[in-house]
């Protein structure tokens, strides 16, 4: 595979100052950026924001060592990458209990410096060697020091010992050793007696150690080498390689689905609100109650060495204990995936480096609290410091394990959190995984959040609870009084202020409404969507599994609009071969039972990467080589899913649909190939249709439907592409709408070409799961809606009370309107 990665930076004996003597912290980081700006690197302002992120974010790294560093928003103020290190004659303290003798002072442009830390890593490990490069008269040490990492991450090779068995391993899933994936490699470690190491740029982890694989930061496909040395090393390593080779549980992401039917409420008053994301669809009528969220903080009021320590072992071995019973609980009732972040707390709570560091400071005459909460801290900090978001992510997990060991050791009750005893509206800052758990759903109605995304943990486990939930509603919710009655429309995304006593009865009838219409769509879900002036619509469905297919035909769905193939490839350590595609696909067809089914050709790339595809790595994954581009970069791969596919036509109605085109050459050349393994395979032709999900496609509508069969609109796509927004983007997401008019006005575009050269067009991005968006689409002239299951029937239900004329109104004024708030005004029949 090619990477990109940045040259590792060189250290020059100037950047070095021996000896040199500091008042406090804030002098110490003054001093490193003053030698930052005469050796050039900084303008002498970056000072200023190198003295603000420590305020922001401690940089202390551990072993009297502190990396200072400036905001992001300041990189204008570097002149180019550099390293400073400042030796203390005197150590200064960083935080209360943190000596800092070596102080590296960081301007970095990007990520050029990365060599440093990850040999600071190794320094970390290693309590002598960093004690000998606070003392070394020698500057040419430190340089050795710091710059060992940059070369093995500029791939040296890396020293095993001699005994030891060892295998190079690619990390394979969709967002590499993150949490999940670590505490499932940590748990096969931990099952062998022998020591295991895991190598990676020049970094060196702890396979029994979870926190130690994280920090390690191996993203999607890295290529990591396994050390094992011991008793049952060639179990072990088997077992390691095995583990890593099938994923370690990392399956693609599930669809975010509306579970429901979401038809939004209308307040009968003028009432304010405040707004937000919605993370679990739903209306909810009562009171607000803040969750007091204070941490507990804790001093330094030590008892006997001895006692401290068998204090701190029984309150990991409670918390361990809380976090199965927890596991336990939410697989029951949520599912595996929704659970596991139990388990990854498990393994930080259990995490052996971090329980030494805390056993380190008890035998120093540190209280077992404060021990825990230092070492917790710090491991938050280095988190909250890792570029990667996921991994930065878990500086809030070890925030969540930390209190709850906290609060064992200072005798908190974790069973409750106090509520009153009449349901409630929740109201928080943000809910960590564990006060989601602690909820009981029979006393809370409803969940606000002003942090977090619709991927956020709290998202995810509001949704398996089926309790009604916003998130990110920013700071608005702060003024709100614990008791204040509110209605929360989860659907609508907003939390509706102060009701009047006609508002609160419309809310209840339209909940008893609610419910009595949901049984009702199930009911009817065989039923095809036929409007009230005969006007059919076809509603189908968008699968990954072979197994999806019987399920869709047991939602109501009337066939397959959009088979993602990449869920075939995702999640394993080589492509699936012609022999399996086939296998799949002839599962999905017989399973249909003459349903029709659209099978989208392979769309890896982007956020979706593969460790047996080769892709350079990209600034933009998202514009870079990904679906379609891909497929006729590397016809290895796309050959024989084609093959697959036409020998599977035997079978049942299939037709091919093409990702991400961008240009008719791009169409001309697929259908080239396309043929040409028809030919070969000797079948009859059948329709191949593309992806409308680029603005040029929109723009060049025209020509591509004289050459394609269909078109099937990707809205979450052109959405990303019209509005330059990351549909995966955690803060943009409630503007990423494929609703807004921009994106409308695209999807007319592309009708009336397609209409005017006799093609038919289908839309199988999420708004055609909602039921205002499918009522938009119908009046568009959309002829196939293809959505996740959970959707089917209520938009089946939707459509069949709905007109041509009312669905023709309802797509004038959405054309009409300025913005996508304005459509998602717009209210259905
Ligand atoms: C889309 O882009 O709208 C689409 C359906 O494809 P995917 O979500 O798989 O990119
Ligand atoms: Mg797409």
């Amino acid at each position: 595979m090619t990477t990109t990665d940045s040259p590792a930076l060189q250290l020059q004996s100037g950047d070095i100052r021996l000896r040199a003597s500091a008042r406090n912290k804030e002098d110490a980081i003054v001093k490193v950026a003053e030698v930052l700006a005469q050796n050039g690197c900084i303008h002498p302002d970056y000072a200023n924001s190198m003295l603000a992120r420590e305020r922001q974010a401690n940089t202390f790294l551990g072993n009297g060592i502190a990396i200072p560093h400036g905001k992001p928003e300041n990189r204008d103020l570097i002149l180019r990458t550099g390293v400073a290190v400042l030796q203390l004659t005197e150590a200064v303290e960083w935080n209360p209990g943190q000596d800092v003798r070596v102080v590296v002072g960081i301007a970095a442009k990007s990520d050029e410096h990365l060599s440093i830390l990850a040999a600071l890593t190794d320094v970390l490990d290693d309590p002598a060697r960093a004690e000998h490069l606070a003392q070394t008269e020698d500057p040419e040490d430190i340089i050795a020091a710091l710059q060992g990492g940059g070369q093995a991450a500029a791939s040296v090779p890396v020293e095993t010992d001699a005994n030891a068995l060892t295998a190079e391993v690619v990390v394979v899933g969709i967002h590499g050793l993150h949490a999940r994936p670590a505490s499932v490699l940590a748990e096969v470690a931990g099952r062998f007696e022998s020591d295991q190491r895991i190598h990676y740029k020049g970094k060196r982890a702890n396979a029994k150690a979870m926190a130690s694989i994280l920090k390690l930061g191996a993203g999607p496909e890295a290529n990591v080498l396994l050390e094992v040395i011991g008793p049952d090393a060639a179990e072990a390593l088997a077992a390691l390689e095995e583990a890593i080779a099938s994923g370690l549980g990392d399956g693609e992401e599930p669809e975010p689905a509306p579970a429901k039917t979401v038809r939004a409420w209308t307040p009968v008053s003028e009432l304010g609100s405040i707004g937000g994301v919605t993370a679990c669809p739903g209306l909810a009528l009562g009171p607000v109650f803040r969750l007091a969220g204070a941490d507990i903080v804790v001093q330094d009021t030590p008892g006997e060495p001895a006692s401290e320590e068998t204090a701190f072992t029984n309150a990991i071995a409670a918390a361990s204990r809380q976090l199965d019973e927890l596991y336990q609980t939410f697989s029951a009732r949520a599912g595996k995936a929704d659970a596991a972040i139990f388990r990854a707390h498990l393994a930080l709570v259990q995490d052996t480096e971090a329980r030494d560091e805390v056993c380190a400071l008890t035998d120093a005459g540190h209280s077992a609290a404060w021990a825990w909460q230092e070492t917790v801290k710090k491991r938050v900090a280095e988190f909250a410091e890792i570029e990667d978001e996921r991994l930065a992510a878990r500086a809030a997990d070890w925030h969540d394990v930390g209190q709850r060991v906290l609060r064992i050791l200072t005798g908190r009750d974790e069973a409750t959190i106090n509520l009153p005893d009449d349901p409630v509206i929740l109201l928080a800052e943000d809910l960590a995984p564990s006060e989601t758990a602690r909820l009981d759903p029979a006393r809370i109605l409803g969940v606000c959040t002003a942090l977090g995304g619709p991927t956020s943990h709290t998202a995810i486990l509001a949704r398996s609870l089926d309790i009604p939930a916003l998130v990110g509603m920013g700071q608005g919710l702060a003024d709100l009084k614990n008791g204040a009655v509110t209605i929360l429309d989860a659907t609508s995304g907003h939390l509706y202020l102060e009701p009047a006593e006609a508002d609160i009865e419309s809310a209840k009838s339209f909940q008893d409404e609610l419910r009595a219409l949901r049984e009702e769509e199930q009911d009817t879900r065989f039923q095809p969507a036929v409007l009230t002036d005969g006007y059919r619509v076809e509603v189908v469905a968008n699968i990954g599994k072979p197994e999806d297919a019987a399920a869709a035909v047991e939602t109501g769905a009337e066939g397959v609009g959009l088979m993602r193939t990449e869920f075939l490839f995702l999640g394993r350590a080589s492509a699936p071969d012609e022999e399996e595609q086939f296998e799949a696909y002839s599962t999905m067809i017989k399973a249909l039972r003459g349903l029709p089914l659209i099978i989208r050709t392979l769309d890896i790339g982007g956020d979706k990467g593969v460790p047996y595809i080769a892709v350079p790595k990209e600034d933009n994954p998202f514009l870079g080589v990904r679906g379609i581009r891909l497929c006729l970069a590397q016809p290895e791969i796309f050959l024989p899913q084609l093959r697959a596919i036409y020998r599977a036509t035997v079978f049942g109605p299939v037709k091919i649909m093409f990702p991400m085109i961008a240009t008719l050459e791009d169409l001309r050349a697929a259908k080239e190939l396309a043929e040409r393994v028809r030919r070969e395979i000797d079948v009859p032709p059948i329709e191949i249709g593309i992806m409308v999900e680029i603005p040029s496609a929109v723009l060049m509508a025209e020509e591509l439907a004289k050459e394609a069969d269909f078109f099937s609109i990707g809205t979450n796509d052109l959405t990303q592409y019209a509005l330059a927004m990351d549909r995966l983007h955690a803060s943009l997401g409630k503007y990423v709408d494929g609703l807004h008019p921009a994106v409308l006005r695209l999807i007319s575009q592309t009708v009336r070409a397609a209409k005017s050269n006799g093609k038919w067009v289908g839309v199988c991005g999420g708004i055609a799961g909602e039921p205002l968006g499918a009522a938009i689409l119908t009046g568009l002239g959309v002829k196939e809606l293809s959505m996740s299951l959970p959707a089917v029937a209520g938009v089946k239900a939707a459509l069949r009370r709905l007109s041509l004329s009312q669905a023709d109104a309802l797509a004038k004024s959405a054309l009409a309107a300025s913005t996508a708030n304005e459509v998602r005004q717009l209210t259905l029949p």
